[in-house]
């Protein structure tokens, strides 16, 4: 394969360039989608229809406080405690708010789990949504219009291009997430981390995990 990750080097390309839309790659996103956004903003506060330091303080709690490490949080409780797994599986939203991760994009969360006979991955194929309570704001290839279409159509491949190669036995489920409903991946828990406590689990739960186009990372020495 000449390109094993197409979509994570979109990522990383728009990452270094944050804030500008200029570059080439973006083909699903206007080239003055950050103008166009700016001049809405300005536009907003101009008549009055928002404040500019309340969408200040929006930004920096997604920029800094919501994030895949409360998404971490959760999955490494629900390995640590089955009855919070069992909660977790039969009502999220609830179980999510119990470490209270509650909030805007995150008000009807399902939880699915791996395991060794299925594999679960989430996508949007209508726009980007996403859990954003337990998540943060999605990465810019979540959002690309090649991993909308392709996490459906030909889900094993994308996930060999993030990397993932799963046995043929094993299912691969693909969720469609919508407005109404957001989903988590658990992903299964590694080998070698019985003796480990949730925090250090925690640091093995990557946000791509979650989403389901990777695999929890495995501890310091363990090898696959
Ligand atoms: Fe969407």
């Amino acid at each position: 394969m000449k390109d094993k990750h197409p979509q994570k080097d979109q990522q990383d390309g728009q990452h270094s360039h944050e804030g500008h839309s200029h570059h080439p790659d973006h083909h699903d996103v206007p080239s003055d989608a950050a103008l166009r956004v700016k001049a809405l903003e300005s536009l907003l506060v101009e008549k009055g229809v928002v404040d500019a330091a309340a969408l200040d303080a929006i930004i920096d709690t997604y920029q800094h406080k919501v994030g895949p490490q409360n998404g971490a949080r959760v999955v490494a409780r629900a390995w640590s405690d089955s009855a919070f797994r069992d909660r977790l599986l039969a009502d999220a939203t609830a179980a999510i708010a119990e470490l209270g991760y509650t909030g805007r994009q995150g008000e009807h969360m399902v939880a699915v789990e791996n395991t060794p006979q299925v594999h679960n991955m989430v996508v949007c194929t209508l726009c980007s949504c996403y859990p954003w309570s337990v998540l943060g704001l999605p990465p810019v290839w979540y959002k690309s219009s090649p991993y909308r279409s392709r996490a459906v159509i030909d889900p094993r491949g994308v996930l060999q291009e993030f990397g993932v190669e799963l046995p043929e036995q094993v299912e691969v489920r693909v969720w469609d997430s919508t407005a109404e409903i957001r989903y988590l991946v658990i992903p299964q828990r590694p080998p070698g981390t019985e003796h480990m406590d949730e925090e250090s689990l925690a640091e093995l739960v990557t946000r791509d995990s979650m989403i389901g186009v990777a695999m929890a990372k495995l501890p310091q020495g363990e090898t696959p």
